[in-house]
């Protein structure tokens, strides 16, 4: 491997584990169901990474756009000779931009998606900004499939800048290493997360961390294109 393809790999692992342990809409509902309907191991195993893998596929089709995008820009002649500095730059830039948007909205509190537990049975999903009161009707309960439809819907954002860097670098092989490796770490993550709480171990408190979390991968993906524009990663 060389040193890029290992630089993207590793961003690629730190930013799927960071992003799915830090927010426990990734494995909480798994973990309440399978409490509350006495899912057996493997029907939770299945669950997880069904939803697992549709959280991958929707931010697959959204960073594809990110690899067409610089694909296309590659091609320009301007960039012809000065393509892997630009792809190094664009990296930085994008994980600039996420990390102080994920840094704004921690910071005014944006709404956003909240599973709730009800009597140890029950879950529900809504829309609240921290310490804000819901009224119940606009409360969904949580089914198997609406869970597998919310992951579809919410994309992990992160990926789309590695992908675009591949793209104006116009590496297949990095594209497909990198979709592998974030597919398989994002999977895995939930899994274990999903499986240490449904056996009873307590994990470390998410809920603060889930406030920064877009601000984590910004940071990650900041990090590695500061390495690739002046360290030569
Ligand atoms: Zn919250």
């Amino acid at each position: 491997m060389d040193t890029t393809l290992t630089t993207l790999v590793l961003s690629a692992i730190t930013i799927s584990c960071l992003h799915t342990a830090s927010g426990p809409d990734h494995y909480l509902p798994f973990i309440v169901l399978s409490r509350s309907r006495k899912w057996s191991l493997a029907k939770t195993i299945w669950w997880t990474t069904i939803c697992g893998l549709g959280h991958i596929l929707s931010s697959v089709l959204l960073g594809l756009i990110g690899v067409l995008v610089g694909w296309q820009l590659s091609k320009l002649s301007m960039f012809q000779d000065i393509r892997g500095n630009v792809s190094g730059w664009c990296l930085l830039l994008f994980g600039a931009v996420y990390l102080v948007w994920g840094l704004r909205s921690a910071y005014l509190n944006k709404p956003h998606k909240h599973f709730e537990v009800y009597n140890d049975e029950d879950i529900y999903v809504y829309e609240h900004k921290h310490g804000e009161v819901v009224a119940p009707q606009s409360r969904v309960k949580i089914t198997p499939w609406i869970l597998f439809v919310i992951f579809v819907m919410g994309p992990s954002e992160p990926l789309v800048p590695l992908l675009f860097y591949s793209g104006v670098r116009r590496s297949p092989l990095e594209i497909i290493v990198l979709i592998a490796v974030f597919a398989i770490f994002t999977v895995l993550t939930m899994l274990v997360m999903v499986l240490l709480g449904r056996y009873g171990y307590s994990f470390f408190k998410t809920d603060k961390l889930e406030r920064y979390v877009h601000a984590i991968g910004g940071a990650v993906v900041t990090i590695c294109g500061i390495g690739m524009v002046f360290l030569g990663w």
